[in-house]
């Protein structure tokens, strides 16, 4: 069975880089009924808050991406927080000691900088040149008596490796170049994200490892250690990065639009989902707005781009209003309800919420927009274009409307749930010289203050006859 981990560090809200390797690992898992396991990487004692825990996982919740084991969840190979777990990181540490897989290492870090500062002088490749292996007990000794402190590094014995990358294909590591002995233990006795991710990619029985292209020169660290601990690798995937809208990197302002933010804006979480899998991957064909059922039946990893993808707001707001029109009314009034409750203070009430509502639907790409569109039930609005009021054939249609309304009132047609608008329409019509859009313009115009927007026919119950009766006043000027 497919096993794969997201395994993000709680020092910062979720950003669209790593919601897409969430993404990604959770399609990839759920295409063959395997589990996608949530693994909480807080070792950095310093950076790592609760908070940011909190908010990944209502992050996570958000867009569907539910666990199958992970903190709040349990599974059989828990803890699955990595502070939680020190004490199996110190028996693999002690193991691989023994072994003598790995050393302690009296080299100091201003050593160890000076090491990397003559290299880069000289040209050389920064690598470590593992002197510490050799040093004799008597340097030990003296060292230990000097203060200093042990790491403990891992011994690269190997020059090369070559790994299979799900999307990258054969990738070739030249270790002598590259990667010199590396710390698996810190001099402060804390393991290091190294050795913590092996032993619990292993421990967990993680079948496929797919994050982010900046963790590409890890993986032959990886792959050694984990055989080193008498494991056999998992399979790894590498996806490219993700850049701003004109190719450049993903500057720190779009990178720190969480998860959250996104929210905020009014995305609904399938969409956000669908526009987030379309970086870096193509169902093929010209289709590109897919439910989440086609979304993880269509997923593959080994498809996806091995170039850097592009963020493109402009397409993602697009995507959105694809995925607000597929809703039916009734699911875009409970998803717009809800997003208004819980950001706007838009008071609506039931007759709006059922007739009015859906006919934003049309024209609305974030619910956001919402806001601004409600303007037009807004009394004091500006009208935007208030010389298509002036002329005699519109005031004629203003005049003719207030009497068809008038009757209204008093046949008994103009009550929330039957006033209707191709009654008011029918009622003018016969009577008033002007046709077709001289004729709706106007009247819509002077009923909402916008050239453009949701069906009259729609919005009307909700304006109610008295405010229909006031706006018609007000474009004749009578108040
Ligand atoms: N905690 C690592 C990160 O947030 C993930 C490591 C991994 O996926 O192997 O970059």
């Amino acid at each position: 069975m497919i096993r794969v981990r997201f395994a993000p560090s709680p020092t910062g809200y979720l950003h669209l880089g790593n919601i897409r390797t969430a993404l990604f690992n959770y399609l990839f898992a759920k295409r063959t009924g395997g589990k996608f396991i949530l693994r909480i990487e807080d070792t950095d004692q310093e950076r790592s808050r609760l908070e940011f825990e909190e908010a990944l996982k209502e992050d996570l919740l958000w867009m569907g991406l539910r666990w199958d084991e992970g903190p709040d969840v349990g599974g059989e190979h828990g803890p699955y927080r990595q502070s939680e777990r020190s004490g199996i990181y110190s028996e693999y540490i002690d193991r691989l000691i023994k072994e003598k897989k790995a050393y302690y290492c009296y080299v100091t870090e201003e050593e160890t900088t000076e090491m990397k500062r003559l290299a880069l002088e000289e040209r050389r490749s920064v690598r470590h040149d593992n002197r510490g292996r050799n040093f004799t007990r008597a340097e030990i000794e003296s060292r230990k008596v000097r203060g200093i402190k042990p790491t403990v590094r891992f011994k690269i014995d190997q020059p090369e490796l070559s790994l299979n990358d799900l999307v990258r294909g054969d990738v070739s590591f030249n270790l002598d170049d590259m990667v010199g002995d590396f710390i698996i233990q810190r001099a402060d006795g804390q393991p290091t994200f190294h050795l913590a991710v092996c032993v619990d990619d292993a421990l967990m029985g993680v079948t496929h490892v797919i994050r982010g292209e900046d963790h590409l020169s890890n993986t032959p660290k990886h792959i050694l250690l984990t055989r080193a601990m008498g494991h056999e690798p998992p399979k790894y995937g590498h996806l490219s990065l993700v850049q701003g809208p004109g190719g450049e990197p993903l500057s720190k302002r779009m990178e720190s639009i969480s998860i959250k933010e996104f929210r905020r804006r009014g995305y609904l979480p399938h969409a956000l989902a669908n526009y987030i899998a379309l970086l870096g991957w193509s169902p093929g064909g010209d289709r590109e707005i897919l439910n989440w059922e086609e979304l993880q039946h269509l997923f593959d990893i080994t498809k996806t781009s091995r170039s850097a993808s592009s963020f493109d707001p402009q397409k993602l707001d697009w995507a959105n209003g694809e995925h607000l029109r597929l809703l039916s009314e009734d699911a875009f009034c409970r998803v717009a309800a809800a997003y208004l409750k819980a950001y706007k203070h838009v008071p609506f009430d039931e007759v709006f919420l059922k007739t009015a509502l859906p006919a934003f639907k049309e024209n609305i790409e974030r619910l956001e927009q919402l806001e601004d569109r409600f303007g037009i039930f807004s009394d004091d609005f500006k009208y935007e274009n208030s010389d298509a009021l002036k002329s005699a054939e519109s005031r004629e249609i203003f005049e003719v409307g207030l009497a068809v309304l008038k009757t209204m009132v008093e046949t008994g047609q103009a009550g929330a749930e039957e006033f209707c608008y191709e009654a008011f329409v029918n009622g003018i019509k016969p009577k008033v010289r002007a046709k077709g859009k001289k004729l709706f313009l106007p009247l819509r115009i002077a009923l909402t203050g916008r050239e453009h927007g949701p069906e009259l026919k729609k919005i009307f119950p909700a304006f109610g006859a008295e405010r229909v009766r006031l706006r018609l006043e007000r474009a004749l000027g009578k108040y």
